[in-house]
């Protein structure tokens, strides 16, 4: 019986890191308030405060999916609308939650910017200012929906970064056309990892509103933090996240893997060996097979090309991963746990189906 294998499949078909797992069982030895009253809360909240280098608002939500909906529904009135990449998780992955959540905004798609994201290409992968430009000069005031957001996903979903500049020149349009600014962060650990930059740099300082920072991926078990940079936008958000089941009763236990992360920065460390597992899986797949990267390496993803024979063949050897985008273009995903010898042994398999 062939045995399956997860290694590659995403950054949450990993487990809980050593760090995130040890302040877990710490937080599990005695009574503690409940509802975020706990001293695991508290600490999370100051160390974010630190790294972020300002006194931004924090709070703790259970999934990416809540953190992105929530924070989206905070900064956007129903009649408002979010613009966002057409490959973006809030567009493809979160089964209308920004959309109900927000009690009407509708999402409006923008590409890359080296034309259709189809024919696959570097620079489709983050939106593309001009189409945003072009798409607010054709809002109909009062009979289209009011432009409210910019939501960028950093790192992106094709396992690129957006670079500081590159947000810059979005929050410049943000501020021109007084709309919000939301990133979302499920892998901002990787963005930083791979920007090597402090975390002020891309958000508040870079004009980010709002940051949807993911936890998941990094190695803790579930939790994500929705963090606002200006407060005057934060106001209510404990209530919308109350009423949408988001507010975790015993919520020390998803705020103390959170310090195991952010304590001595494992986060970064975390998320360091992600992105350096991923280049060293690209450079193998090219030199050993002959087989190029889709999109530049900057984060801890690999999109290849796979024919049939060797998709089928990697998958009939247990090898579980996902195609992304058709006809043939799949993602091989690393995290905090992947190691050089699963890295060789999916390598021998792929040279031996060649
Ligand atoms: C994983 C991910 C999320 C969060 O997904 P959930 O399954 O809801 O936790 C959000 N955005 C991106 C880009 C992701 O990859």
């Amino acid at each position: 019986m062939t045995v399956e294998r997860h290694e590659f499949a995403s950054d949450n078909a990993t487990g809980i890191c050593p760090e995130a797992w040890a302040a877990l069982q710490e937080a599990n030895a005695d009574y503690a308030p409940s509802y975020g009253e706990d001293r695991w809360t508290a600490r999370v909240c100051d160390r974010i405060r630190e790294i972020f280098e300002t006194d931004c608002d924090v709070y703790f939500v259970f999934t990416g999916t809540a953190a992105n909906a929530l924070a989206l529904a905070q900064v956007c009135k129903p009649f408002q609308s979010v613009i966002c990449h057409q490959h973006s998780h809030i567009q493809t992955d979160e089964c209308g939650a920004p959309e109900f959540f927000t009690g009407g905004s509708k999402l409006l798609l923008v590409g890359g910017a080296n034309g259709s994201p189809q024919r696959v290409r570097p620079g489709t992968d983050k939106i593309d200012i001009a189409q945003v430009e072009a798409l607010l000069a054709r809002q109909n005031e009062l009979h289209s929906h009011q432009p409210g957001a910019i939501s960028i996903s950093q790192a992106t979903e094709f396992g690129t970064v957006y670079t500081r500049e590159e947000i810059a020149a979005i929050a410049d349009l943000v501020r021109a056309q007084q709309l919000f600014l939301h990133m979302d962060g499920a892998r901002f650990a990787n963005a930083i990892a791979s920007l090597n930059c402090a975390p002020k740099a891309i958000t508040w300082q870079a004009g980010v509103d709002v940051l949807s920072f993911g936890g998941t991926k990094n190695g803790a078990a579930a939790g994500e933090l929705v963090i606002f940079f200006d407060k005057k936008i934060s106001r209510d958000f404990d209530y919308r996240a109350k009423q949408a089941g988001q507010l975790g009763s015993k919520m020390r236990f998803l705020a103390a893997p959170w310090l195991g992360l952010l304590t001595g920065d494992v986060w970064v460390r975390n998320a360091q060996h992600a992105n350096r597992m991923a280049r060293r899986l690209a450079c193998r797949l090219r030199k050993e097979a002959g087989i190029e990267s889709v999109f530049p390496v900057e984060a801890n993803a690999v999109f290849v090309s796979m024919d049939e024979q060797l998709a089928g063949g990697l998958h009939a050897r247990g090898w579980r991963f996902y195609k992304f985008i058709e006809p043939d273009v799949y993602r091989l995903m690393c995290s905090w746990s992947t190691t050089e010898e699963t890295i060789s042994s999916l390598l021998a398999d792929v040279v031996a189906i060649k």
